[in-house]
């Protein structure tokens, strides 16, 4: 055998490595792990990542193709990052190659240069000042050269986009001979700006605390933040940040949703003077390879993105914040299941930097891991400035009617808020008109005709829409069974409660804000600034109400619907409601002004309830997870969950009968101790989006075991005749079952 073979990664479902001869004309002393080369892989080009380099292959020589080209000169991700993905494909037992792919840009994937765009900068001429009369009268211009007489060095090429500018506005300036390019430096370090664009708050003796902490320990440590809302703990993030940067380093920040908390955003951008990438939806694929290599390549001082961000390299990493960190949108629930929260953590221990995990209700892992010493607490028990935390209460609604889903007392009190002057925040956990359409003389019932579900009823424009298939259909005219045409949408969701206030406050601004609403373009906007505006208002809407907003002038938060968290089939059911009950509550009264929480139920006497209410969520937290340990349900035993579906009504369980006898097998062989092996059993929503799905939940005492097994499990099944009949996947750590 001639020449290295290269063991490369693939962006392929299988869960292996596939070898090359190294492309024409390249010798061995260019390949190092980490290039990306492009494979001729069946009849088409794949890009692909060197993930080892071996002096044999068990491919016969004939078939043993060579690659095609070497696209990188040095590896495209630092050490760590490399490590990170690395381990991330172990621990979530995902194919390396599929793995990477998530982390990497998309032009990355398809084998773009790995370099910023130009390797130049933006700089002003000498003589050329703001006040220049050559851009008097072109506002963008002139804002341009301002920006960059702040930055004497030289403003990069992928920052341009984050500070406003277009390249157009610079092109430009150019031809007016006001602005040059120059070459970047290999070494280009951003200037000393001052670092802060505004002075950061005094921080309050709890927030002290919490910052020495943090400032004072070397390397890597977990903290878990666990601050009420608005105890200011975004404030911290910030002070910690501040030294972050003043010590040469970067901040990456995970937050859960972008386009719900532009206020968050701002702040950070209010705050610091040093250059903040965003990594949002709205970025198109070569934006969004600038902002990853400014990241890379240290020219940003802060990132800020979701789930995905975790995975941007960093030049000179310095710390890492999550936000919200219960927050269900950092678990990927398809293809890599991996959950950022946790990988942010084993991030921190690979670049040795401090990990702060922040929120007003922790999950319950996080909690345990402060329990086991892993983590460490910081608490933030009072609200900054002069906010005062609300009053829980309540209210009773068996054999009460309900118009809108509000209770006649409700509406009575929401009145009183209204007159008062001040503004009412409405949650309710359904978007659509109702969540049920029903024939009023035989029962019957509009269900999905994909899923074991029901269709919700809409209202504008009318029709009914399945919210787990996403498949629609015209309102029923008549009932399919009895002919009946007195169908009755039964129940409230998001539009019904709006119809509902909207007449009965003919006079008051009602905002709905769910998914269908927030698609508007400019409706976060408008949403924020009714809210500033402090008019009377009233909101309606789904936990996108919840996320992180700020509205000072709600006095009255309604929870019109807390029962479903009750006697939930989910063990998590319980963490999920106080959670959600918490952060809704928190809404209210944040400035001058108190608030009051009503929670309406048919269980006013439940004792989650009765706690959340009168001892608040660390009370719940402690009980419930006393509850887990005995029932040994996760923090205390660990979980892999198998999922398969299939258009047949029994390959999933086959498949999985299939999966739970080689399971068997092999915890026999290898002596595994204490697993458990449950199902396969039908999946909660057996029939969805018409495939039938079922699973097998894979318990242990020890991670370790349960890994082994799960190690040893996937090959055989990727080679298992039964597997071609059916999707399947593997959920490490699953949080939804
Ligand atoms: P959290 O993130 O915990 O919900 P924030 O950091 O958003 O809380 O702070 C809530 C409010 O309190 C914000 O308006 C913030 O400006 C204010 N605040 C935070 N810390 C202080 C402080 N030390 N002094 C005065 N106001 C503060
Ligand atoms: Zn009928
Ligand atoms: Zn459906």
């Amino acid at each position: 055998m001639t020449g290295p073979i290269l063991q490369v990664a693939l962006p392929s479902p299988l869960r292996r490595l596939f070898d090359y001869r190294a492309p024409r004309g390249v010798s061995a002393a260019d390949l190092q792990v980490g290039q990306r080369v492009r494979v001729p892989f069946g009849n088409r080009a794949m890009v692909g990542m060197i993930a080892g380099i071996s002096d044999h292959t068990e491919v016969p020589a004939n078939r043993l193709k060579p690659a095609e080209a070497l696209l990188d000169l040095t590896p495209v991700l630092p050490d760590s990052l490399w490590r990170l993905c690395l381990w991330t494909a172990r621990y979530y037992q995902h194919g390396l190659g599929d793995t990477l792919s998530v982390a990497l840009p998309v032009l990355l994937r398809q084998g773009e240069p790995a370099l910023a765009r130009q390797d130049q900068l933006w700089q002003l001429q000498p003589g050329a000042y703001p006040e220049h009369p050559a851009v008097q009268r072109a506002p963008k211009q002139k804002q341009a050269v301002q920006i960059l007489a702040q930055h004497p060095h030289g403003l990069s090429h992928a920052l341009i986009g984050q500070w406003g500018l277009s390249r157009d506005t610079l092109v430009t300036l150019e031809g007016k001979g006001l602005v040059q390019r120059i070459e970047r430096s290999p070494h280009h370090v951003a200037e000393p700006l001052p670092l802060l664009r505004e002075a950061h708050l005094t921080a309050n003796a709890e927030q002290q605390a919490a910052l020495d902490a943090i400032l004072g320990a070397e390397g890597f440590h977990t903290w878990l933040l666990e601050g009420v809302t608005g105890s200011g703990k975004t404030e911290v993030y910030l002070q910690a940040i501040e030294r972050c940067l003043l010590s040469g380093h970067q901040a990456l920040v995970l937050i859960p949703e972008i386009g719900l908390t532009p206020q968050t955003l701002s702040r950070f951008q209010q705050r610091f003077s040093a250059p903040v990438v965003i990594l949002h939806s709205g970025l198109n694929d070569r934006e969004r390879l600038d902002a990853w290599i400014a990241a890379r390549d240290g020219d940003a001082s802060i990132v800020i993105g979701t789930r995905s961000a975790i995975f941007t390299p960093l030049a000179r990493p310095g710390l890492i914040i999550v936000d919200e960190e219960h927050d269900l949108s950092y678990k990927q629930q398809d293809g890599l299941r991996y959950n950022a929260r946790d990988l942010a953590v084993y991030r921190g221990h690979l670049e040795q930097v401090p990990v702060i995990l922040g929120s007003a209700t922790p999950s319950f892992e996080s909690l345990h891991n402060v329990q086991q010493g892993r983590y460490r607490h910081l608490r933030l028990t009072l609200r900054a400035g002069n906010a005062k935390a609300p009053t829980f209460q309540c209210l009773d609604i068996r054999s009460r009617p309900l118009e809108g889903g509000l209770s006649r007392p409700l509406t009575e009190l929401v009145g009183e808020h209204l007159k008062r002057g001040n503004q009412v925040l409405v949650f309710i956990n359904r978007r659509g008109f109702a969540p049920t359409l029903m024939c009023h003389d035989c029962g019957w019932i509009a269900e999905c005709r994909r899923c074991d579900a029901r269709m919700t009823v809409h209202q504008s424009p009318p029709h009914l829409h399945c919210h787990h298939c996403n498949s629609q259909r015209p309102l029923d005219r008549h009932c399919p069974k009895c002919q009946s045409e007195d169908l009755r949408p039964l129940g409230a969701g998001t539009e019904r409660t709006e119809e509902f206030l909207k007449e009965r406050f003919p006079h008051t601004d009602v905002l709905r804000i769910d998914r269908e609403s927030m698609s508007r373009k400019r409706a976060m906007q408008d949403m924020m600034d009714t809210i500033q505006s402090a008019k009377p208002c009233i909101l309606v809407g789904t936990q996108m109400l919840a996320k992180g907003h700020h509205f000072p002038n709600v006095t009255l938060v309604a929870i019109l619907d807390a029962d479903g968290g009750l006697f939930s089939a989910d063990f998590r059911g319980p963490e999920r409601m106080a959670q959600m009950i918490t952060q809704v509550a928190g809404r209210a009264g944040r400035a001058e002004k108190p608030g009051q929480v009503i929670i309406q139920t048919h269980m006013a006497e439940h004792p989650l309830l009765i706690e959340l209410t009168e001892r608040g969520y660390p009370a719940i937290a402690e009980r419930e997870l006393a509850e887990r340990e005995m029932a040994q349900l996760p923090p205390y035993r660990f979980m892999a969950l198998l999922r398969a579906e299939a258009n047949q009504a029994s390959a999933a369980e086959d498949f999985l009968e299939a999966a739970l006898e080689q399971a068997e097998v092999l915890i026999g062989q290898h002596n595994l101790a204490d697993i458990d092996l449950l199902g396969p059993v039908p999946s909660p929503m057996e029939r969805r989006a018409g495939r039938h799905r079922a699973q097998l939940l894979l318990q242990a005492a020890q991670r370790s075991a349960l890994h082994q097994l799960v190690h040893m499990l996937l090959p055989l099944l990727e080679q298992h005749p039964q597997a071609r009949k059916v999707r399947w996947s593997i959920d490490i750590d699953p949080l939804d079952m």
